[in-house]
């Protein structure tokens, strides 16, 4: 049994922080949280414990990306382009790039170590079409301690060729490697199967997808809704479907386990389509940003109960970064609230803690396990000295304050460990 001694700070609820000024996060030798409170109390209840003190430092629960494409880390922060032709100038060659594994292999290391280093024990990954580049990005989460749920990429219509697949082959590769790693590392790793978004998926594709998550529990990751002529091409391509939504709905791809990246442009009965499947919407206000593909009414959508994460879009955003990512969905708030005049438009930075943790987890359905610090959840959480982001270099404030500096002048250097499943996965300084 290890006692972590910090100022503890989680999420209590989207408006809420629960925090402990001089408490201790106690975790088992299994990498679980047994109990969390005030130290002397917890000192007192597990006597002989090992004592870690890390005081000034704060513990914060591990931050949740829900949508990032391993590949297109290469190739972060080429600007100039909209989403279809930055796809083809930029990010096709790159991730054709990944036919070769062992550039696949070196490039998932060095992704998994960077979101680890930033405090992100958790990530929902798209690989791209090739099996073998997957295989090696899983086995690099494996080794490094991370979280995450990764899948190949699925392309089966209107692709490069380079990047071309064959219906039965994605489903078949896809499938494999579900089998291979989907639980697997007592659950640290999950399959998200990738079909990249309905103007490269056939049909087939879909419902094959749709079949294999329900057979599964395979989670379900694509994009939906960012750009107006993605948007115009999908009108055309599927003419028949009442709307975006229902392409994916009417090949059933949308279920609990799906998580729906972007959504700027949705309409009422695409919200209450994704609403009754009971799916996620990934909002990665630095991609719609860079993209310029908009900006998602995100206050709005709450207030609709629609359930809501965060996640960088690497390389449509330009950072790893959940940190900036929080910062974004807070600023880009303001600027609706500003040039649109829409009231009551703003997010605070307690309520983009609040996807980035407990939402996120939510929307895995993992809510039992990450996302706070609660007796009984795996010990995936961050520990952070704040004193990096703040002028007068105080080591108490209020939590909200405290928080506040962390989102929005978060410092690269801030990160002091990152723990997942009580293991020590990136140290400062290493
Ligand atoms: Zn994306």
């Amino acid at each position: 049994m290890t006692l972590y001694r910090a100022h503890l700070l989680w999420s209590a609820s989207l408006a809420e922080v629960g925090e402990v000024a001089d408490g201790a996060l106690v975790v088992d030798e299994a990498g679980r949280i047994m109990a969390s409170g005030p130290f002397d109390e917890m000192a007192a209840r597990h006597p002989g414990s090992e004592i870690r003190d890390l005081r000034p430092h704060w513990i914060l629960p591990g931050l949740i990306d829900l949508h990032v494409h391993l590949p297109q880390y290469e190739s972060v922060a080429m600007d100039g382009l909209e989403l279809l032709p930055w796809l083809n100038t930029h990010i096709f060659p790159a991730e054709a790039r990944f036919a070769d594994a062992s550039l696949a292999r070196r490039a998932a290391r060095r992704f998994f170590r960077d979101l680890l280093s930033l405090g992100t024990t958790t990530a929902v990954v798209y690989s791209t079409i090739h099996q073998e580049a997957t295989d090696a990005a899983f086995q690099e989460a494996e080794s490094c301690g991370i979280r995450a749920a990764i899948g190949k990429v699925m392309m089966d219509q209107n692709a490069p060729e380079a990047l071309s697949e064959d219906t039965e082959a994605s489903l078949q590769e896809s499938d494999e490697l579900i089998q291979q790693w989907h639980g697997k590392a007592h659950g640290r790793l999950m399959y998200a199967l990738a079909p990249r978004f309905a103007p490269m998926c056939t049909p087939a594709l879909m419902r094959g997808v749709g079949t294999l998550s329900e057979k599964t529990g395979a989670y379900i990751q694509t994009h939906l809704a960012e750009n107006m002529d993605e948007m115009a091409w999908v009108k055309k391509l599927y003419p028949e479907c009442a709307n975006y939504t229902d392409v994916y709905r009417r090949h059933g791809m949308l279920n609990g386990r799906t998580l729906l990246g972007h959504g700027v442009h949705l309409d009422t009965a695409e919200r209450a389509m994704i609403r009754a499947a009971g799916a996620t919407i990934v909002h990665c206000p630095n991609s719609n940003a860079f993209l310029e593909s908009g900006v998602m009414p995100l206050r709005r959508w709450l207030d609709e109960g629609l359930s809501i994460g965060l996640g960088t879009d690497v390389a449509g955003g330009p950072t790893l970064s959940m940190w900036s990512e929080m910062a974004m969905a807070c600023t880009v708030s303001k600027l609706r609230f500003a040039l649109l005049s829409e009231a009551n438009a703003t997010v605070k930075p307690v309520e983009a803690f609040h996807l980035a943790t407990m939402a996120a987890a939510k929307g895995l359905g993992l809510e039992v396990r990450i996302g706070s610090l609660d007796k009984g959840m795996d010990a995936d959480f961050v520990v952070v000295d704040p004193r990096l982001t703040d002028p007068a270099e105080r080591i108490e404030d209020t939590a909200d304050r405290v928080l506040s500096r962390l989102v929005y002048r978060a410092d690269p250097r801030m990160v002091q460990a990152t723990f997942v499943r009580g293991k020590q996965c990136f140290i400062q300084g290493s």
